[in-house]
Order: structure tokens, then sequence, then C-alpha cells
């Protein structure tokens, strides 16, 4: 009986922890590669239908189309103009399903305590192993080239921040291990945006305090931020500075969220058509999620303007359903709560709290 105590005694420090982010190398562009390999060593971008001159953003570019400032998640026709020799391609997300199916198959061989993010990342925890971790990854980045002739780059660390900027340091085809003593020479340097939680706002408040670097962050302290930022927020803040995180790995059984997403050909500026398309889109995901038996608590709308400003709203019902009228009631409760006179380019609806019925 005392030993079942001891195993549970609250004030035992935690083990160490050893985290691995898997982060697959310009996902979409290198499937499309792959199919056509005369493209190789061009810029290319895939992204909405492949056409510039229609309404899209880039979902991947390969390295050598970055080199001219192009970036995931930027008009199609701003990457046109930065590189007018790329080669757009459309998005074919059926082959990208078929990659990540066959890069999971290879990370699940690894642990099972698997946290997917997106198709083509995740973090593993992998603490229960006790082969070296560095070897874990070089492995596992050999069995994802061979059963998919794609690379990942890999990143290790005592937890997911660091496991997570660890992976992108040395991309592509990266294999690195941070450790706690490497925060000072090796993450300070990077720019505050590098550290998951701190997003363009954020990062502009803390440039008007002067701070720029992950550095700057963690000499500000916990105090100097708390002028600008909450006590909870500063103290995270000033966590993620020092590599302090204790989120855990997420394994997922159930899928976390099911949306649909559209991007306008021309903005909307009519509150009739978004809730007619919003309607049409519950539609389509409400089919998915009965498809499943599934019931969803949460509905959240996404609005995204012309200036490229996201905003979402939500709205939770005390228990899942799959009830297509009370679904989309809160649709557009949540639709109208957003301010609709203004241009609005794409729409989001997601279905999320997802329990079986
Ligand atoms: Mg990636």
């Amino acid at each position: 009986m005392t030993s079942a105590a001891a195993t549970t005694d609250p004030g035992a420090p935690a083990a160490a922890r050893i985290i691995m982010h898997v982060d697959m190398d310009a996902f979409f562009a290198s499937v499309e590669l792959k199919r056509r390999p005369s493209l190789r060593g061009q810029p290319v971008i895939v992204g909405g239908r492949g056409d510039p001159a229609r309404r899209g953003v880039v979902s991947t570019a390969t390295y050598e189309a970055r080199v001219f400032g192009i970036h995931s998640g930027m008009a199609l026709r701003t990457a046109a103009r930065l590189c007018p020799d790329a080669v757009f391609l459309p998005v074919d997300f059926p082959a990208y399903h078929e990659a990540s199916a066959q890069v999971f198959e290879c990370l699940a061989a690894v642990s099972e305590r698997l946290q997917p993010v997106g198709l083509d990342e995740a973090y593993m925890d992998i603490s229960h192993r006790s082969d070296d971790p560095l070897g874990i990854g070089r492995r596992l980045k050999d069995d994802i080239h061979t059963a998919t002739d794609l690379v990942a780059s890999v990143g290790i660390g005592p937890n997911r921040l660091l496991a997570k900027i660890a992976s992108d340091l040395e991309k592509p085809n990266g294999l690195t291990r941070l450790h706690p003593a490497d925060v000072p020479e090796r993450v300070w340097p990077l720019p505050v945006r590098t550290l998951h939680g701190v997003g363009p706002r954020t990062a502009e408040r803390l440039a008007g305090l002067g701070v720029e670097t992950v550095g700057d962050l963690a000499r500000m302290g916990r105090d100097g931020l708390s002028t600008e930022f909450s006590p909870r927020h500063a103290q995270s803040l000033s966590d993620s500075a020092h590599g302090i995180d204790e989120r855990p790995v997420q394994t997922e059984r159930v899928r976390k969220s099911i949306g649909r997403e559209r991007t306008f050909q021309q903005d909307c500026r009519s509150s009739g058509r978004l809730d007619h398309e919003a309607r049409l889109m519950l539609d389509e995901v409400r089919g998915r999620l009965t498809a499943r038996q599934l019931g969803a608590r949460t509905v959240t709308v996404k609005l995204r303007y012309r200036d490229f400003t996201t905003h979402t709203r939500s709205q939770s019902l005390a228990s899942a359903t799959d009830d297509h009228e009370a679904l989309a009631a809160l649709v557009r409760q949540c639709l109208f709560a957003h301010r609709l006179h203004r241009a609005v380019r794409l729409l989001g609806v997601q279905l999320s709290g997802l329990t079986p019925l």
C-alpha cells in the first residue's frame, strides 16, 4: 500500500520529457515535384486553383520560391509579382492526404503518443524510449524518405516549444536537438515571433517595449512585461523566452474539429450572401459530421477581411448535437456577431467539441 502511495507522490519531481517535432519540408510542393521531377530546382508555388489571376493564397512554396520572399498565406497575385517566373500549381488535397497517411504510418511506429498538427506536422512524446533520441530521429527521417521519397525535418527538445523551434533551426532536412542549456545561445537570437503564442499583434506590442528577439524578451522579465500585459500573459511570455513549456502532447483519437473555408473570387459585401454561403458550408460540414456519427458542441465562424485581418466568433451548446437547425442557429449567431459591412474575402465554418453520438 505504501509503495502505491509513493508512486503517486505529488511532491515527486516530474521525469524529464523528450519531445520530438516532425515537420515535412515544403510538403505540398514536394508531393507535386515527386510526380513532376522536371520542375525540380525551379520556383514552384502551390495554392488555390494554381492561377495567380484568380483569388487564392499560397499553400506551400519550394525553397527556390521562398528566396523571393514568398510564404504560406500570401495572395497568389502578390506571389506572381514577386516571382514572375514561378510555376503555379493547383492544390490537390487527395494526393497530399495519401502522402500524409504514409508519413503518419512511419510516425506511429516511433510512438503512440502522437499529436498531429495538420497533414505534415506532428509532435511525439518519446520519453518512454531508452534509445538515443537523435538516432530515433535519424531512422525516422530515413523511414519517411524510403516510404514517400519526401524529406522531413526533426526537432527534439524537453517540451513542444523547443522541439518545434529545433525542427525549424536547420530546415530543410534538419535534425536538431535543443537542451534547456542551449536556449541562450540558439534561441535568444531568434525573433519573438518564433515562439508559440506570439502572433503578429503580441509581436507589435512587444516591439513597442523594444523587444525584438527572444533574448530581449527574456531580459525584460515578467515584471517588465506586466506594464503592457496581464500578469498571466507576462508570465507565459517570460516562460517561453526561457524555453519553459508544460503543454502535454495531446494524443487525439477523434478529430478535434471539422470545417470548410471558402475564399471568394470577389470580396463579398452582402450579409445575405454570407448568410447563404455559411448555410451551404454548414450543410457540407454537417454531412461529414453525421457520416462519422459525431455530434458537435461548438460552432466557429471565421471571416477574413480584405486587409487580411481575420476574426472568429464561436458559440457553444451545453451538449454535442448533430441537429441541423440547432447548428444552423449557432452559425447565424456567430456570423451576425461579426461586422458584416466590411469587404470579406474568406468565410469559414467549423464544428468542434466533437463527440461520438
Ligand atoms: Mg511543413
